[in-house]
């Protein structure tokens, strides 16, 4: 590894700790678009639908993404761009015009629209935003129209859902002056998960508690300098800056994964909203022993072996955390698109000093170093497992990490039986 691949440390001054080291990587990336968020967050919100404007490869991405909902009546479809519309012989806002009223007339239950903008969308410069507030005039009162970019070229996978969050929260009322603080979870998380949550917040004593993104339109929080964000993702950058834009305060925690993470984070509201210490462990302590006994199953498979990480979803340093210090996994390296550093930096100052840490991707790179660390497991994207598993590594999908519920306490056990279960499957393998 050469050392100029490293930034420098920053000059914190003051006798602070100097920044990590962190190997930044500009080359050819193996990410799913921000297209794919919206596997998820149609599921969440459930009188939404998500219109993308783009070409037929962004409806074969989602269809193959989210192929079950063939089934049903879909909240999610694509307007094609055809190569009229690339050419300029076509008026690109007037066709568009026309299909959104077509949805809407066909849909009245449609509550939300979001206008999701493409790789072609972007190329041919089709104004979204200007498209997203003359539809939203014309259809005030029946419905709201946003939009936001899902495309490859501007985000990469976990970031779709960050900037649909976002383009919510110039919607999101403002909250009374002088009202009484008021908790936000901020994150897309399954139901089961988010009702859990709720539950722990109701017996700590936190009253009022919003949710972005709210499961309805008509249950977006409100927002305002009473609002206390907690982040239930790594990946909500710019929803956290906006949320901050109005207002809010963010709650510095680390993400809620395992025993100790799940622990930390309810702590951290607790203290925010002034919850008693001794009530507040009351509270979490079944939760947490819980979580620690599920953990424990996993701990003889998973202590002391090697894990390397590519950059995926955003997740990967809160997951290592998790790793290292509750169940004794190494991480080798941890490899992630973008480090928000304020966001994950709980999580990344347990992570072990020995673990390199690489931001962005040169996928031909990061493999080399694969290769050559040989880690007992490797995280990756489904384009890269296969031949890295006819190399004789063991592989995890990175997108199983997102499609399943593993925040909290009561789904510590499945989060480490996701990386247990490839190494017992080499064992067997091998047998
Ligand atoms: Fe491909 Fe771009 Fe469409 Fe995503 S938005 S499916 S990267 S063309």
């Amino acid at each position: 590894m050469k050392a100029d691949a490293f930034s420098l440390p920053a000059d914190t001054g003051c006798g602070a700790p100097p920044e990590r080291e962190v190997l930044r990587e500009r080359g050819q990336r193996e990410v799913f678009c921000g297209l794919t968020g919206i596997v998820w967050l149609h599921r969440k919100m459930q009188d939404a639908f998500f219109l993308v404007v783009g070409s037929r490869t962004c409806a074969h991405l989602l269809q193959s993404a989210a192929g079950v909902m063939i089934f049903a009546e879909p909240r999610f479809a694509n307007a094609i761009i055809e190569e009229r519309d690339l050419a300029g012989m076509a008026d690109c806002h007037e066709e568009l015009d026309r299909v959104v009223d077509r949805l809407l007339a066909r849909r009245p239950e449609i509550r939300q629209l979001f206008l999701v903008g493409s790789c072609p969308s972007e190329v041919i410069k089709l104004d979204l935003g200007k498209a997203a507030e003359r539809l939203g005039a014309k259809h005030a009162g029946q419905v709201r129209i946003l939009n936001y970019s899902g495309s490859g070229i501007e985000t990469t996978f976990t970031e779709g859902e960050d900037a649909c969050l976002a383009s919510l929260v110039p919607a999101m009322p403002a909250s009374v002056p002088d009202a009484a603080p008021q908790l936000l979870l901020v994150g897309s998380l399954p139901d089961i998960v988010e009702d859990q949550f709720l539950r722990l917040f109701a017996q700590l004593g936190i009253e009022q508690v919003g949710v972005l993104p709210a499961r309805t339109a008509d249950g977006l929080p409100a927002v305002g300098s009473n609002t206390r964000v907690l982040l239930a993702q790594p990946f909500l950058g710019e929803t956290a800056q906006a949320l901050e834009g109005r207002g809010a305060q963010r709650i510095e925690a680390p993400f809620p994964f395992g025993a100790e993470g799940t622990t930390a984070w309810l702590k951290a509201a607790a203290r925010t909203f002034g919850i008693d210490e001794m009530h507040a462990n009351s509270v979490i302590a079944p939760g947490r022993e819980r979580a620690k006994r599920a953990l424990e199953h996993h701990r003889e498979a998973l202590a002391g072996k090697r894990i390397s990480f590519l950059p995926d979803s955003q997740l990967e340093v809160p997951l290592a955390r998790f790793l290292a210090t509750e169940l004794g996994m190494e991480p080798v390296e941890v490899g992630t698109p973008y480090l928000n550093r304020k966001l994950v930096a709980r999580d990344l100052e347990q992570v072990p000093e020995s673990t390199r840490i690489s931001e962005g991707q040169d996928v031909d790179r990061q493999l080399d170093r694969v290769r050559a660390d040989r880690p007992d497991l490797t995280v990756c994207g489904l384009g890269l497992a296969n031949p890295l598993e006819a190399e004789g590594l063991s592989t995890k999908w990175a997108i199983e990490l997102v499609f399943s519920p593993i925040h909290g306490f009561e789904q510590a056990g499945d989060l480490a039986e996701l990386f247990a279960r490839p190494l017992r499957r080499r064992d067997v393998l091998k047998v």
